[in-house]
């Protein structure tokens, strides 16, 4: 008889958005007449910026015509992607990464995900706490993370580092050695970031301990301050530690398309091996490549259209990050993040925990957030918001939380 994964078994169920979601539905019941405004899950709104489309409706014909059919896309990406990539995000900002390098993918759900199956099953994570999900979900699947306390919400086998207002949402370095470190940075939930001087010390400290460092940089598109490194390859060393995660979701608005890559530099070994290698190896067996047209959408992209537009759109949502948190500062709230991030971090207020606030906002302002407290312990007592609506539901939304 079969027998299934047991560890899937211990994965808590994830309650988080779908308990936000029974809430609304219980309160829209109760209270039809309410006009409610959602600023808790962190998708795009606007639409694809006009040059994506022209570049999507151009390879649509390319796929329509016998002379220019596209089947299975190469295993790495298609080259004018990966070339461009390359020179923007990586030969523009003076990192060493080259074509072979890159593997385009669907998304930084899936490889943040998916990246854990090169390591041995014996290798101990460590996250910063409050984390997106993915990363200790994926290591509890695959056996790593020992045992699931729910009195704490910690696993047996993980290193949280806390990272909260008492050290600025800078993670320390752990007291006990971590084998894999997660970084996503600039941070969701939290919205707050590192500077590139504090990333080095991070990127020595993995050297130093024989540490790989896999570094979400899926808000990038977000950063506004000079001192934060777009990547972790502006740090010296890194390409013998790290590898970066990039998705095309929040500086493209292609949630919805699917596109992303990771970079795993040839430098980075263990024991001899290449995890660049191991890497092929797992995406040709594994990955059958992201869509010809949504690759050409990508590329796009980094055309100066592209590049012009969303700018742009990055600037309509970082517009309502500011006001979110000048509006939300202005009424008494202590606010972080929202500087180099489209997500705005407050402290909920007169002591209430995350799940109180989330009720309080609902009931009083018919505003949707997401409790701090669903994204780690080191959450309680927060609560996030995103800039991803439209500035009108935006600006609305502070008015009522102001009259509160
Ligand atoms: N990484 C982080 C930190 C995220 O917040 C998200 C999405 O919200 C993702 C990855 C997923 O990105 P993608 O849409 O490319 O799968």
């Amino acid at each position: 008889m079969f027998q299934i994964n047991e560890d899937y078994q211990k994965l808590p169920g994830s309650y988080l958005f779908s308990t936000i979601a029974k809430k609304v539905a219980a309160f829209t019941q109760a209270n039809p007449d309410k006009n409610i405004i959602r600023l808790g899950i962190g998708d795009v709104t606007l639409p694809l910026a006009p040059a994506i489309i022209k570049a999507l409706h151009a390879a649509v014909d390319e796929m329509g015509a016998a002379e220019t059919f596209r089947g299975y896309a190469p295993d790495l990406g298609y080259d004018f992607l990966r070339k461009a990539i390359v020179e923007n995000d990586y030969k523009a900002r003076n990192c060493h990464i080259e074509e072979d390098e890159v593997f385009v993918s669907d998304g930084a759900k899936s490889d943040s995900g998916n990246i854990q199956e090169i390591f041995g099953p014996e290798c101990r994570i460590a996250v910063c706490d409050p984390v997106y999900p993915v990363y200790v979900d994926s290591n509890v699947m695959a056996g790593r993370t020992g045992v699931y306390n729910r009195d704490t919400e910690m696993w047996s086998n993980v290193i949280y580092m806390p990272c909260t207002a008492e050290n600025n949402f800078v993670p320390e370095f752990p007291k006990e050695t971590p084998d894999i470190i997660y970084l996503c940075l600039p941070n969701n939930p939290t919205g707050t970031t590192i500077t590139k001087s504090e990333l080095s010390e991070w990127v020595e400290y993995a050297k130093k301990t024989g540490a790989v460092i896999i570094y979400d940089a899926a808000y990038e598109a977000y950063i506004s301050e000079d001192n934060v490194a777009h990547s972790i390859y502006e740090c010296e060393g890194a390409r013998e530690c790290a590898i970066e995660i990039r998705s095309f979701s929040k500086n493209a608005g292609f949630t919805g398309m699917r596109l992303g890559f990771t970079v795993v530099p040839k430098d980075l070994k263990c024991n001899g091996v290449s995890l660049r290698d191991m890497w092929a190896r797992r995406h040709g067996t594994k990955f059958n490549g992201a869509p010809y047209i949504v690759q050409r959408a990508g590329e796009a992209v980094y055309s100066p259209e592209g590049k012009a537009q969303l700018k742009e759109q990055v600037a309509y949502y970082m517009n309502n990050a500011a006001a979110i948190k000048e509006g939300l500062s202005d009424a008494g709230y202590t606010v972080f993040g929202g500087v180099n991030a489209p997500y705005i971090w407050l402290k909920t207020p007169d002591k209430m925990t995350s799940w109180e606030f989330f009720d309080y906002l609902l009931e009083n302002a018919n505003v949707v957030g997401t409790p701090g407290s669903g994204f780690g312990p080191s959450g309680e007592g927060y609560f996030r918001l995103t800039a991803f609506g439209s500035y009108e539901n935006t600006a609305a939304a502070l008015e009522r939380i102001k009259k509160l």
